[in-house]
C-alpha cells in the first residue's frame, strides 16, 4: 500500500491559499518528497503527516519552485528529532545546487546524501519504494519519477501442511531459501507462487509529454503530473515554456494506461482549475484536478481510491513527534 497527498499545486510561485506543487508519500512508515519548492515545509506541516521519518527527497529539475525550500526544510527536519540519513535524488546537477543551498543549512544531526541519477536508473528507496526515472523535456534536465512497490508472492499454506513442512521454516522459504526437515528438503518453488503485481505511483512535471515518460509511467495506478494551462488556446505557451495544457496532460495519462490523474502546477494566471476541468476529462475521464490536501491510497488488489481528509491536526502531529 502507498499513501499520497498533495501538499501544494502553484507553478512557477507560490500564492495566498496556493502553495506550490508537491507531494508526500508515505510507505511502510516513510514519508518521501516530491519537489520543495518555497514554502512546501508549512505545506506539509498543515497536513499532519511529520518530518521525522522523512527519509528521501526527490526532486524534479532544479528550478527555484522545485527546489527553493529545500535549507528551511533541512533545518525543520532537524528540529523534528531525524538522526538517520536523507537521500535526495535529482537529475545532473542536483549536486551544485544542494551544496549551494546548504552552504545556509550546514549543521544538520543527520547525513545528507546527494544522489544524481541518469534517465532509466533504477534504485531502492526507503518504504520498501522501488524508484526509477526517466527524462522529460524542459528547459533544464528533468526526470519523472516511477514508484512502485512490490508485493510478496502468495505463500500456499496448505500446500506447505500438506508437505508436512514445520512451521519454523516458513519464513526461510519466503526469504528463498531451501528448508531441511525430517531428512527431507524442501525448495521454495514448492510452496511460493507467482510474482504478485504491486502497485505504482508516478510523477511528471515540468515536462512536454514524452516516449521515454510514457514508457516509465505505463500502467501506474494513479499519475501526478503538471497541467500548467488550462485553456487549449495556450498550447503554443505550454511548447514554448515546455509544460503541458490540461488536455494534453489528460491525453499523456490516456496513453500511458495510467488508472487516474491528479492535475498540478497550475499557471499563477489560472484562477480556479477546477474551469477548466472539461479540457481534460475530454481527453481522461479519471481526473481529479489537484487541491491541497487532495489525499489518495494505492492498495494492493483495488489500486487507486482517494480517502477523505486526515482528521488529525497539524499542531497535534507536531506535539506528537516531539514526545518522547
Ligand atoms: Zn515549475
Ligand atoms: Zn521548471
Amino acid at each position: 500500500m502507498i499513501d499520497v497527498i498533495l501538499l501544494g499545486t502553484g507553478g512557477m510561485t507560490p500564492l495566498p491559499g496556493r502553495w506550490l506543487s508537491s507531494a508526500l508519500i508515505r510507505s511502510e512508515g516513510s514519508l518521501v518528497l516530491l519537489d520543495c519548492g518555497e514554502g512546501t515545509q508549512v505545506a506539509m506541516r498543515e497536513r499532519g503527516w511529520g518530518f521525522r521519518r522523512l527519509n528521501a527527497l526527490c526532486l524534479s529539475h532544479m528550478h527555484a519552485d522545485h527546489v527553493a525550500g529545500v535549507p528551511g526544510l533541512l533545518h525543520t527536519v532537524a528540529n523534528a528529532g531525524k538522526t538517520s540519513p536523507l537521500t535526495i535524488y535529482g537529475p545532473a546537477g542536483t549536486k551544485k545546487v544542494i551544496e549551494g543551498l546548504r552552504t545556509i543549512a550546514s549543521i544538520l544531526p543527520y547525513e545528507v546524501i546527494v544522489r544524481e541519477l541518469e534517465p532509466g536508473d533504477e534504485v531502492d528507496g526507503p518504504g520498501a519504494l522501488r524508484i526509477r526515472v526517466a527524462a522529460g523535456e524542459h528547459r533544464v534536465p528533468v526526470h519523472g519519477y516511477r514508484f512502485e512497490r512490490l508485493r510478496a508472492p502468495k505463500f500456499d499454506v496448505e500446500g506447505a501442511r500438506a508437505l508436512g513442512i514445520p512451521l519454523e521454516g516458513w519464513a526461510a522459504l519466503q526469504r528463498g531459501e531451501d528448508v531441511e526437515a525430517g531428512g527431507r528438503v524442501f525448495r521454495p518453488s514448492m510452496v511460493i507462487g507467482e510474482q504478485r503485481p504491486g502497485v505504482a505511483l508516478g510523477f511528471a512535471t515540468d515536462t512536454r509529454p514524452t516516449d521515454a515518460l510514457r514508457e516509465l509511467l505505463s500502467g501506474v495506478d494513479l499519475l501526478i503530473a503538471e497541467g500548467t494551462y488550462g485553456d487549449d488556446d495556450h498550447r503554443d505557451k505550454a511548447i514554448t515554456h515546455r509544460h503541458m495544457t490540461f488536455r494534453e496532460s489528460a491525453r499523456f495519462a490516456a496513453e500511458a494506461n495510467a488508472g487516474h490523474l491528479w492535475l498540478t502546477h497550475f499557471s499563477s494566471s489560472i484562477r480556479d482549475p477546477e474551469d477548466w476541468r472539461s479540457n481534460a476529462t475530454e481527453a481522461f475521464p479519471q481526473v481529479t484536478i489537484g487541491r491541497a490536501g487532495l489525499e489518495g491510497r494505492l492498495r494492493f488488489d483495488t489500486g487507486y481510491e482517494e480517502i477523505p481528509p486526515s482528521k488529525v491536526l497539524a499542531s497535534e502531529n507536531a506535539h506528537a513527534e516531539h514526545s518522547p
